[in-house]
């Protein structure tokens, strides 16, 4: 089958090329692909900071970001019917921590994981792959125009879970505000997560408020702060303290600032994966202080789990309901897949790419 893969290690040696077919069980599902989602990770793969291939092999299949359809059924597997829209999860378990054998592979602690499209275990830039079904997510029919974005929306649903999680040491915790840094893909979609629980939601960008970006945050009710011409240190006297502050710029420097304008008892999560070995110097007496005595939680998270998949399903369906069209307005970029090379040698404006793999039907 026709694949896109990289050498890993290696500079820009991404290029499409033959590969050999999934192996199909009796315990697997065949799916066929319909499109992939491009984001950041895929980029420092294919600049060789990232990414290893399968054990034993030359190249990585890469991409994570996935939807297709059911084409065929192993004789073992109940549940699933050719036809069936599914979106798989990335991580696969190490087979030797105890989170891993919990299910919980996002925590794993060994750093053996493997991962789909990135680490050791070819991804879903392919005309197929096949998976046992414990690692498959169906989709509504409803929610097909954007469910490539569930990958992305699952790492978003684990940090906001895992926030509300650790503010369970509080007695009562009623968040007033939430706050996103970056109006980026993950931005976006943290702040229809929010918006999907009710919160008071404001998104912070860099792009002016006729941006895009912030008619899709206004669309779904959130409040846009352009910081074109101030910076994050200001945004507490416009809008005030955030409880929940999801970082999702891309941009290590941003953290340091989001530590100084937490509210009381709040959590700031950490999303964004950065590369580099950049250093900067930074208040930390003030930054101790501030966390010490506001008794804050500042803490990062990566992946997801299955049940974040459900949440950020069940979220799809609430936001499609409630904020019709906003999700797809997301998805910018619409590439034939055999054009993969616009999109990493120009990578150009727009919020989110996707190369179309297949039709429906
Ligand atoms: C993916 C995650 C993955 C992480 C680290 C992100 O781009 O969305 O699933 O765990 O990269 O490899």
């Amino acid at each position: 089958m026709k694949a896109i893969v990289v050498r890993p290690g290696e500079k820009d040696s991404i290029h499409m090329r033959d590969m050999p077919d999934p192996q199909m069980s009796d315990d697997h599902v065949a799916v066929r692909m319909l499109r992939v989602g491009l984001c950041g990770t895929d980029a420092e793969i294919n600049h060789g900071l990232y990414g290893k291939p399968p054990d034993g092999e030359e190249f990585l299949i890469v991409g994570h970001e996935n939807l297709g359809v059911v084409v065929d059924v192993g004789k073992n597997v109940t549940g699933w019917a050719p036809g069936d829209l599914v979106v798989s999860t990335v991580r696969r378990p190490c087979g030797q921590c105890p989170n891993c054998d919990a299910g919980e592979n996002d925590c794993c602690i060994s750093g053996l994981y493997t991962e789909r499209g990135i680490m050791r275990r070819h991804g879903f830039m392919a005309e197929y792959y096949t998976e046992t079904p414990e690692y498959l997510n169906r989709v509504p029919k409803e929610v097909e125009p954007f469910a490539v974005l569930l990958e992305p929306m699952s790492v978003v649903e684990k940090g906001i879970d895992h926030a509300f999680l650790l503010q369970r040491r509080l007695v009562t915790w009623r968040p007033q505000m939430a706050m996103v840094l970056g109006g980026g893909p993950v931005g976006l979609l943290g702040a229809a997560a929010l918006r999907a629980r009710g919160l008071r939601t404001v998104v912070v960008g860099r792009e002016p408020a006729s941006d895009m970006r912030a008619q899709i945050a206004s669309q779904l009710g959130a409040e846009y702060v352009s910081v074109e011409k101030s910076t994050i240190l200001d945004l507490p006297q416009q809008v005030g303290y955030p409880d929940l502050v999801l970082e999702a710029t891309g941009s290590a420097r941003v953290v340091f600032d989001a530590m100084e304008i937490l509210g009381p008892n709040g959590v700031l999560c950490l999303l964004s994966v950065t590369g580099g070995a950049a250093t900067n110097e930074e208040p930390i007496e003030r930054i101790n202080q501030l966390l010490v005595l506001g008794n804050q939680v500042v803490f990062g998270s990566v992946n997801a789990n299955p049940r974040h998949f459900a949440r950020g399903v069940e979220d799809f369906v609430t936001i499609e309901r409630n904020w019709p069209g906003v999700m797809s307005r997301l998805l910018t970029n619409r590439l034939p897949w055999t054009d993969y090379e616009t999109w990493f040698t120009q990578r150009g404006s727009g919020i989110k790419s996707t190369l179309e793999i297949g039709a429906q039907g």
